[in-house]
């Protein structure tokens, strides 16, 4: 199996941790290649992995490479590679100010930021159910068939991408759009993009994503 791989989740996990986007012993990621998923294990916290941490399993979620237990978690990452073909990359982590915003159950429609409509698109809540489910798998697989970024319920985040990094950005663009409400909320109110010019935007995404 890949070393590099390997190596760029290992290394996500210290990102994510030193962006504190994750902590503890939360979260899970995980890559898609060759027919096979590399995940991060389950029990070890994310700033301390090492490459040969790193779980290697098969759709099934058998271990084909590793010492350990695939993440508990795994059962949602599978389904989400299922359903979205176009989806080499998962994160799935507990940033303060997102989980803050799942746990209150507001989700984070377009059109409060410009990037962050680009980036993201709508950020639903989905309904809490216990870690590890087979219904928090078919939630999150259902949403992330229509959305690239979905908040948890008292739970958490979790961005998708076609490479490890866009999933990073994602992840970090929902807790910076998160900042920025709670800024505009604690010295106003949150203006969104007027309605015709959000259409104009979004049209030009579509564009956008057509021709690449
Ligand atoms: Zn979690």
């Amino acid at each position: 199996m890949k070393r590099a791989i390997k190596e760029e989740i290992a290394n996500m996990g210290k990102r994510l941790y030193e962006r504190r986007l994750n902590g503890g012993y939360g979260g899970n990621i995980s890559v898609k290649d060759d027919e096979v998923i590399y995940i991060t294990p389950s029990g070890l916290p994310k700033d301390i992995l090492q490459y040969s941490d790193i779980i290697v399993m098969d759709f099934k979620g058998n271990v084909l490479e590793g010492t350990g237990k695939p993440s508990s978690e795994m059962l949602f990452h599978i389904l989400i590679y299922k359903t979205r073909e176009d989806v080499n990359a998962i994160i799935h982590s507990h940033p303060p100010l997102a989980t803050g915003f799942a746990i209150a159950g507001k989700e984070i429609p377009p059109g409060i930021h410009e990037e962050s409509t680009i980036v993201l698109g709508k950020v639903p809540v989905l309904p809490y159910e216990v870690t590890s489910s087979k219904e928090l798998a078919k939630n999150v697989s259902d949403a992330l068939s229509k959305s690239n970024a979905a908040l948890l319920a008292n739970h958490g985040a979790i961005t998708v991408g076609d490479t490890l990094e866009t999933a990073f950005r994602r992840m970090e663009e929902l807790e910076n759009l998160c900042e920025m409400i709670l800024v505009a909320q604690s010295i106003g109110k949150v203006n969104k993009i007027p309605q015709e010019k959000l259409e104009a935007l979004l049209e030009l995404i579509r564009k956008r994503t057509k021709k690449s």
